[in-house]
């Protein structure tokens, strides 16, 4: 079969950059290898309860943001979504909770209780944050700018940072944090969750015409003569042409390792990339007891659970976010679901990957430390919940095929930014998804998308 474009990877990035060609008449065809589409983002069955695995935390939703010209673009109706005023709660080991709030004036009088410690420079970070220049975040660490708050501010901050952008203060670019702190930023939850925009743009794409073929793994891609690709070489040995480009929504490492191959991938790029982490997930899908609905929060709770004083960021050890959402169950009962995830080193759970047993043991002592850390921090669950399903980053690699089951954002291990591995090495070929783009969660995913659909076919 021939398309003018084959798009591999049919998660948010794949599939907003897929809709948009195919809506400006572009002939596209979308290969997905599982038997959906939706990627990370994908609202999870487990024993007849549905759980969104996100946390819920949304951007970009505002009038004249991505998700308005990405649906305008689109020429249909964009989902649902609602401005939260607090965007979530941050609960310290002490038992002190911040609500993240864009009220500025509440926000202040939270930081000044929790932080009266260093009050003052805990305000005048955060207002701050909204006038970082360029220059000022090139010249300093981000860390040299909570040089006169305590620790316990520090670590209020870097529970902050490691959920929005998967990295702590001591390693996040000063740009990325200040974006990512700045308390004006408006969160937003969207009606259904994330899958609500996956649906959406699936049905776009079909109603302009792309072909969707899922349970289609893509092996590597397929060279022409003159060493340029020229299409994508299927699991089940069929060739699909794509006689105008190829975008790949696989991680960067797979990109490279799979689709174009250790042999054509030049050797500083190799190295590149075996400098390049992301983290894991370790998350608890969980159904909450119709008694104890009232109580619990219904905003994400990033719980800090030790202080880790003297020492350097651990998010394993230390934190735990917490989203509860309002689930379905097949029996109809309407049942809150939940989710508690905490970050792990994906490949720790990988040197045990051919024995099942060793993987099990892992994954019941990690749980039974989320277990007692998450009733410590969110006492109100009680004993009104009950466990339903565990994923560790084995869980995730199997269904999305992300190496080491790596989620989110890319940090560089030696400290260096990873730039330059994003560059495509052919003129027809573009990469999308969570980590090529330049920001944090799905916006930015749609944002890389957008771009891509801008170059390949501009607007008229
Ligand atoms: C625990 C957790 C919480 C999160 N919370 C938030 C949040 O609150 N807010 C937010 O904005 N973001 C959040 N994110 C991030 C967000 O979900 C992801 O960054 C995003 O979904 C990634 O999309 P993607 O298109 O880059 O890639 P993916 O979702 O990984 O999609 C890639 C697709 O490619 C397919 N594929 C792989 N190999 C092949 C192959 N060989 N052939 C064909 N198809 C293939 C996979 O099956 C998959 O469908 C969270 C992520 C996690 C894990």
């Amino acid at each position: 079969m021939s398309y003018e474009v084959v798009v591999v990877g049919g998660g948010v990035g794949g599939l907003t950059a897929a809709a948009l060609l195919a809506a400006r008449g572009v002939n596209v065809c979308l290969l997905e290898r599982q038997s959906d589409v939706g990627g990370c983002a994908a609202t999870i069955e487990h024993g007849g309860h549905r759980f969104e695995p996100t946390h819920g935390l949304y951007c970009g939703w505002e009038a004249g943001g991505i998700y308005e010209r990405l649906f305008s673009a689109l020429g249909t109706t964009r989902p649902r979504a609602h401005p939260q005023s607090t965007a979530y709660v941050i609960r310290l080991p002490d038992g002190i909770e911040v609500p993240r709030t864009t009220q500025i004036e509440d926000f202040e009088a939270h930081l000044s209780s929790a932080f009266p410690e260093c009050a003052a420079a805990a305000i005048d970070f955060y207002r701050g944050l909204a006038n970082f220049t360029k220059r000022e975040t090139e010249s300093k660490t981000f860390a040299a700018h909570l040089s006169r708050c305590s620790p316990r501010f520090h670590r209020f901050v870097d529970v902050q940072l490691q959920t929005l952008v998967q990295c702590p203060t001591e390693v996040c670019g000063a740009e990325l944090a200040a974006s990512a702190l700045d308390p004006q930023r408006q969160f937003w939850s969207i009606e259904g969750g994330a899958q609500t925009l996956i649906d959406s743009l699936a049905q776009s794409f079909k109603r302009s015409g792309g072909a969707l073929r899922l349970n289609s793994t893509a092996l590597r891609l397929a060279y022409g003569s003159s060493g340029v690709p020229v299409g994508v070489d299927l699991l089940s040995g069929e060739q699909v042409i794509a006689t105008r480009a190829i975008i790949s929504n696989l991680t960067i490492w797979d990109t490279y390792g799979k689709l174009i191959g250790p042999a054509r991938t030049p050797r500083d790029i190799s190295s590149r990339l075996r400098d390049l982490r992301a983290w894991g997930a370790y998350q608890t899908f969980l159904t909450l007891n119709n008694s104890i609905a009232a109580s619990i929060p219904s905003r994400p709770v990033l719980a800090l659970t030790d202080w880790q004083e003297n020492q350097p960021y651990d998010p394993e050890e230390a934190q735990l976010v917490f989203s509860a959402f309002p689930g379905t169950s097949n029996d109809g009962t309407g049942q809150l679901s939940a989710t508690v995830s905490a970050y792990t080193n994906a490949e720790d759970w990988f040197s045990f990957h051919e024995d099942h047993a060793a993987h099990e043991e892992r994954d019941q002592s990690m749980l039974e430390r989320v277990w007692s850390r998450m009733h410590r921090a969110i006492p109100e669950l009680g004993d009104g919940i009950e466990l339903i399903e565990t994923a560790t980053p084995q869980t995730y690699y199997e269904s999305t095929r992300r190496r080491f089951g790596m989620i989110g954002r890319v940090a560089s291990v030696s400290g260096s930014t990873p730039g330059g591995v994003v560059e495509s090495p052919y003129p027809n070929l573009f990469l999308v998804g969570d980590t090529v783009s330049d920001g944090p969660g799905l916006e930015s995913v749609t944002q890389s998308a957008w771009e891509i659909a801008n170059e390949i076919a501009p607007i008229s």
